[in-house]
């Protein structure tokens, strides 16, 4: 510990409880605000980690309590499936290595990516360098148990718990007309003050209509307008030994997508991933239903052969978005920063969001490590540059990716094929289909999956696209991947006992049959305008 960290420490302590000292404040304790705050302590500086949601809780058995007691309204997708990629735990072997500690003591996983692959004939099992697909993962109350553990063992960092961040505080402003944080209040009527404030309230942080009652200009807030919406169970292993790893975690199906990940402790999660849009999947809640359209896919066999941990969790409203504060080459708001989720929430299908956020984190670290606190302006300034060429381009590949995925199902719904000009979707679905069929494109693919690559860098090699060039010509240039892998979408329909719309790419939607202004929705009904749709396992709304 510090000198510094010392002095504040005992001042904190010491100081009544309704106005305190900092020097950085970060809202939210999820995995990127606790790994911020270690690395910026790790900095020397005092850190002060407020949560809305209380602690896990203790007493023996860590990993079972966790997994089935912690209470975390603030984070909807805590029980959802969840694995760390290797670039995030690439993040965590070389800069947070007490968060790694702490999650082989809890029981963490090792694996690696492409171990399912190994064992496919054609691919030809492991190559020298595939330890950069290594990770290290576990269920999502388990990693966070393990960043939790971590912060409260790092000197310079005090983690309070059941603390709602519910205004920010303003000081004399920086820029004219922009305002300048100074620090949170707190919804027990606590004032916390600090040079520098961090955002790292997740997907719905709070921080952006704060924000709006300080005035000033607003940032750019982008969201997509349609996202998917996930069905997902865990499951153990009965005899202590859980199914095989996937050859590949993630497949496209004909309107749906499917990801198998692997948990700690023998445990494993299965999801079923649907366009928001697509009313008639909305069945896949019912677990009968999803057993039966599980049940359909080759690739799913034996992936629930285990003891159930969770009924089907849905979880829908999964959109893009991100919220950027330098507008034009300026900051909105001085003495504060976004990370992880705040800034910038993904599509979770591709697993990337704990890497980028750890990612981000990192790089937020490093930005102060060089500008230090002092200068607001010019810290927002860096941080936002180096946010652009580190975490957004990931960010905007994935919602690229989105846009043509949700159209490509809008298309099904409404019984065409998806055309597209853009040679860059035919391209990427071309390697997707021949990854497990040459072992070079499966590293390609993987180092894009794994967030180690860019896109461009990974599929330049001529072996790589020159496979993916043929199979298009093979298909015809406008069509990557042939047909989807897995059942019809009829299949799953008549599977889950759903009934198909007449889908109008306005959007709308309209059963053959039902009433005017009624849509059928397998078993219950609910008026066409309607926009709510009752998941079980939380709707992730935004702001
Ligand atoms: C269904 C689903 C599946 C996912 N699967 C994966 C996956 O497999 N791999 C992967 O890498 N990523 C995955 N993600 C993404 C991952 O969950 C997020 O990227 C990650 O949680 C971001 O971490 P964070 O710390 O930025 O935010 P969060 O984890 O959301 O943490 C935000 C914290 O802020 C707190 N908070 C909010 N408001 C306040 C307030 N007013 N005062 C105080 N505290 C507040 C919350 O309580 C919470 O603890 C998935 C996401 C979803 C939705």
């Amino acid at each position: 510990m510090t000198q510094r960290q010392t002095q504040t420490q005992t001042q904190t302590q010491t100081q009544t409880q309704t106005q305190t000292q900092t020097d950085v404040i970060v809202i939210g304790a999820g995995p990127v605000g606790l790994a911020a705050a270690m690395l910026l302590a790790g900095r020397g500086l005092v850190v002060t980690v407020l949560d809305k949601d209380g602690a896990q809780p203790g007493g023996p058995d860590a990993v079972g309590r966790a997994w089935r007691e912690w209470h975390r309204p603030g984070v909807n997708q805590f029980r959802q499936p969840h694995v760390l990629l290797p670039a995030g735990a690439a993040v965590l072997r070389s800069s947070l290595p007490n968060v790694v500690a702490e999650l082989r003591e809890l029981g963490a996983l090792s694996l690696n990516i492409l171990e399912g692959a190994w064992r496919l004939p054609a691919l030809g099992g492991r190559r020298p360098g595939d330890e950069r697909y290594d990770t290290l993962t576990a269920r999502r109350p388990v990693l966070e148990a393990a960043f939790a553990a971590a912060a409260a063992r790092t000197p310079g960092v005090t983690v309070r718990r059941h603390i709602a961040v519910s205004g920010l505080l303003a000081g004399a402003e920086r820029i004219p007309g922009r305002p300048h944080v100074v620090g949170v209040t707190t919804q027990d009527g606590e004032e916390i003050h600090a040079p520098l404030v961090v955002d790292a309230g997740g997907r719905n942080t709070p921080v952006g209509a704060l924000l709006a009652r300080l005035g000033g200009p607003p940032p750019v807030s982008e969201q997509a307008d349609a996202g998917f919406v996930y069905y997902s169970r865990s499951f153990r292993s009965a005899t202590g030994t859980p199914p095989p790893p996937a050859a590949w975690p993630l497949v496209h199906h004909d309107g749906l997508s499917s990801i198998v990940l692997p948990g700690d402790d023998g445990t494993w999660s299965l999801s079923l991933v649907v366009s928001s849009r697509d009313r008639a999947l909305r069945a896949l809640r019912d677990p009968r239903a999803w057993e039966r359209a599980v049940a359909l896919f080759p690739t799913l066999a034996g992936r629930t052969d285990g003891e159930p941990l969770t009924g089907v969790q849905a979880m829908g409203g999964l959109h893009s978005r991100s919220r950027r504060t330098v507008v034009e080459g300026v900051p909105v708001v001085t003495g504060l920063l976004s990370v992880g989720d705040a800034r910038a929430a993904t599509d979770p299908q591709f697993g990337l969001g704990l890497s980028l956020g750890l990612t981000h984190a990192r790089v937020l670290s490093e930005v102060i490590g060089a500008a230090g606190t002092q200068d607001p302006v010019g810290l927002a300034l860096r941080f936002d540059e180096a946010t652009e060429q580190t975490v957004m381009p990931v960010h905007q590949r994935l919602r690229h990716w989105d846009t043509h995925r949700l159209a490509e199902i809008d298309a099904l719904l409404a019984g065409r094929r998806y055309e597209t000009e853009d040679p860059g979707w035919h391209l990427g679905n071309a390697l997707d289909a021949l990854k497990l069929s040459d072992p070079d494109v499966l590293r390609a693919m993987a180092d894009v999956a794994c967030g180690l690559a860019a896109p461009e860098a990974a599929f330049s090699a001529p072996a790589v696209s020159g496979r993916a060039a043929a199979l298009m010509s093979a298909n015809g240039a406008s069509n990557g991947y042939g047909t989807r892998p897995g059942p019809a979408r009829a299949e799953v329909l008549a599977a889950v006992g759903a009934v198909e719309r007449c889908f109008t790419d306005s959007g709308g939607t309209a059963a053959a049959g039902a009433a005017p202004g009624t849509v059928k929705v397998t078993g219950t009904s609910m008026t066409a305008g309607q926009t709510g749709f009752g998941i079980d396992g939380g709707h992730d709304d935004g702001e």
